[in-house]
């Protein structure tokens, strides 16, 4: 494993003129996605799997263009998160319009054509619960309680999920978001980061955290573990003769580790599918002994790959 330790000081934090909060584009988040996961599938062990992830992306651009905008939350909710600095579309507090179970029967009638048996047989399923369960099936998935679920289902919701967020924080305005209190946390939806971009162009050089769930990305200074904020025994490690685009930063003060890509070595990047185009580097983490900080909702752990 290659390491290379940066000491804090070294990266400047951003201007004053720096957007804190940049959200998915409505238009492309998905379909950039689905061609970045059809390129990585090329030669890689995986590829099966990385090919059917691009067709999930591909029909969740396509549920993402067809339905509008959802309920958002009232003008006095917004306000009063805002004052608080609290995430407007919180997972825990947003009640849910079903819009989102719609979004999910487009996504499955749209890829069944290329799951394998497994993955049908887990559409089935999903297909068959009631309401209520798949409300329940959400509410345990977001609130990140894997423990007894139907984790070859799970990220079948889990993109459907996605979609329902990635509207609504399109929908909203940007100035409903507030500079947020907590710096480990989506300031739109209150979730957990599932990887890191360190980006090119108007914010050449700086760290975005990347939210699993709604897409969007939050500024936070480089070197500094994104979990507990330490700035101290930060590392960045790679596999050997790996992809240099991709690596896990690595916190020695909480023993915790999330990739973080650099667009600077590849500008097609994409959060969540070069991470689990990479998932040879988690292997290497947990021997050596990090826990991975975030999740990523299309691959959960202990489940097979599709
Ligand atoms: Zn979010
Ligand atoms: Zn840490």
């Amino acid at each position: 494993m290659a390491t290379t330790i940066i000491e804090p000081g070294e990266i400047l934090p951003p201007g004053p003129e720096t957007p804190f909060l940049r959200r998915a584009g409505r238009a492309s988040v998905f379909g950039d996605r689905a061609r970045r996961f059809m390129a990585l599938a090329e030669g890689h062990a995986m590829a099966d799997f990385l090919r059917f992830m691009g067709h999930l992306a591909e029909a969740q651009q396509r549920t993402l263009d067809a339905q509008g905008a959802p309920l958002l939350p009232g003008a006095e909710q917004i306000a009063l998160c805002k004052a608080h600095g609290m995430p407007p579309l919180g997972t825990q507090t947003l009640r849910r319009d079903p819009s989102w179970r719609e979004g999910l029967q487009r996504l499955l009638e749209q890829v069944e054509s290329q799951a394998n048996d497994a993955t049908r047989a887990a559409m089935q399923r999903l297909a068959a619960l009631p309401e209520a369960e798949l409300e329940a099936f959400a509410d345990r998935l977001l609130g990140g309680e894997y423990a007894g679920l139907d984790l070859a289902a799970a990220p079948l919701v889990g993109a459907a999920l996605q979609v329902y967020w990635v509207r609504l924080a399109a929908a909203m305005e940007q100035a409903d978001f507030p500079r947020p209190e907590v710096h480990t946390l989506c300031p739109a939806c209150g979730s957990l980061p599932g990887a890191s971009v360190v980006r090119i162009g108007a914010e050449q050089g700086l760290r975005y955290l990347h939210c699993a769930l709604c897409a969007s990305e939050w500024n936070m200074v480089r070197v500094k573990c994104s979990h507990c904020e330490s700035t101290r025994g930060i590392a960045y490690l790679g596999v050997e003769g790996g992809d240099e685009a991709v690596k896990a930063e690595a916190c020695d003060a909480c023993k915790s580790y999330l990739k973080i890509l650099y667009m600077e070595k590849n500008p097609a990047v994409d959060a969540v599918a070069d991470d689990l185009a990479s998932l040879a580097l988690d292997i290497l983490m947990d021997e050596a002994g990090f826990l991975r900080s975030g999740p990523n909702l299309l691959l959960f752990p202990g489940a097979a790959a599709a």
